[in-house]
């Protein structure tokens, strides 16, 4: 169960009163900030709200806030973006009633004249809370406030009264602010009461990726689901911005290296990745947690070694995707669900016919593996479900239809296949050797 502790904070001077108050209105600051450059590009055709460059605002607030607690604030901004860009969309969907207001974009945390909503998020990691008799509440605070209050760089505050739900597991992250109706500070802090079953698995289910360029990752369960999100678009964006970098450094005079504009492309497509992969691992891990599972199998790109793949394709595709970089996020967002995540290199699962067991036999056409057997399935969702078929004594007989999905420059939105599963793919696979003739190969990861 997930529930609120709220309570009343005190400053144990006036200095950390300052202190706090100062740490409050820069936070606001940097929310304006942020939400500033989000709104300029958003109002501009041209432009994308998830390329404003929150790594240099990051950068002249982290003195003041602390590195974790200014991104924790300008992470908090990027959610509410992504909230009203879902009710946005849901706003102009005929078929769904939730949403009936127009979605206006975030505000802004008031301005520097008429004074600006005291107001900051602190990662759990930043804080703590020590519930007693005199119960304390200490944050972290950047070096520049430190310095300028000749301070520890932990600020303590008192804690007035009794904790709602004191026992608990898991701190999430609190959130401070200024009462002005009762010049009061106050702080909420969600937690995860102890007899919960969020933070665990809800049962011992288990699902396997195949990761890739084109469908990013493709997922069967044990519990029968199939989750396919594709990355064609995204990719091909991805050798649009890294052609015209090429273009630009074939221009480039004698002697230089990079330039400006060179750079700006390069962050931009690296944050626009790193957007969509944040998006999926969250997406994923939360129907995954959904279905029970608690163990995700990850194999290795493996339609990147397809024959109509070049070698420098292959660098490219292994530079987009920052393998190692997309696994280590899944596994941290894995561990907010209690999912532990194994790496597997998988040898010949993207060609082994999950019908007859063949992987020599077998040829894929884009994303259409065929058997001389008769059989015909999505080449990637197969071979996740071959992948998986070896981790797991269950049965593994995904009968639904596989649910797909495409980014559209802010969530990763579902999208109805119709004629999605070949008749042939709901052949019993049951009959399937499970041991089959799979010889051992070389990691697929290269
Ligand atoms: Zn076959």
């Amino acid at each position: 169960m997930k529930r609120t502790n709220t309570f009343t904070v005190r400053p144990l001077s006036d200095d950390g009163e300052q202190l706090l108050r100062d740490l409050l209105d820069a936070s606001a600051a940097l929310w304006n900030e942020v939400n500033y450059q989000r709104l300029m590009r958003y109002n501009d055709e041209d432009e994308d709200v998830w390329d404003a460059d929150t790594g240099q605002l990051e950068g002249r607030y982290k003195g003041a806030l602390g590195a974790s607690t200014a991104q924790q604030v300008i992470w908090t901004n990027t959610e509410a973006w992504r909230g009203f860009f879902q009710n946005k969309q849901k706003y102009h969907d005929e078929s769904n009633t939730s949403v009936t207001d127009h979605p206006e974009p975030p505000g802004f945390r008031g301005n520097e004249d008429k004074g600006r909503q005291l107001k900051t998020v602190i990662r759990n990691t930043s804080y703590t809370v020590e519930w007693g008799e005199r119960s304390r509440l200490e944050i972290l605070v950047g070096s520049e406030l430190k310095d300028r209050y000749n301070h520890t760089g932990r600020l303590r505050l008192e804690i007035a009264g009794d904790p709602n739900w004191p026992d608990y597991e898991k701190q999430g992250r609190l959130d401070l602010w200024y009462d002005e109706t009762d010049s009061t500070f106050r702080a909420s802090q969600p937690v995860t009461v102890s007899d919960d079953a969020q933070a665990t698995p809800l049962a011992d289910e288990t699902a396997a990726l195949d990761i890739g360029a084109n469908n990013l990752v493709a997922c069967t369960t044990t519990t029968d689901e199939q989750y396919l999100y594709e990355g064609r678009e995204l990719f091909q964006r991805f050798r649009d911005k890294t052609r015209e970098i090429a273009r630009l450094q074939s221009k480039l005079e004698e002697g230089c290296y990079s330039s400006k504009r060179i750079r700006r492309l390069y962050r931009k497509r690296t944050r626009r990745r790193d957007h969509a992969q944040e998006a999926l691992c969250r997406d994923l891990l939360e129907r995954l947690y959904t279905e029970g599972v608690d163990t995700v199998y990850i194999g290795g790109l493996t339609d990147v070694l397809d024959t109509h793949w070049s070698i420098e394709a292959n660098a490219k595709t292994h530079n987009f995707w920052a393998f190692k970089q997309f696994t280590e996020r899944l596994a941290c967002t894995a561990e907010e669900y209690g999912i532990s995540v194994e790496v597997r290199s998988e040898a010949w699962t993207s060609q082994e016919c999950p019908q007859c067991g063949s992987t020599d036999r077998t040829t894929r056409q884009q994303d259409t593996l065929t058997c001389p057997c008769g059989f015909e399935g999505h080449a990637d969702l197969t071979a996740s479900e071959t992948f998986l078929r070896r981790h797991t004594e269950k049965a593994v007989r995904p009968m639904a239809r596989p649910v797909r999905f495409e980014w559209d420059d802010h969530d990763w939105s579902g999208i109805s296949h119709p004629h999605e599963r070949p008749k042939e793919q709901r052949t019993d696979l049951s009959t399937v050797h499970r041991d089959g003739n799979v010889a051992s190969g070389e990691s697929s990861t290269g």
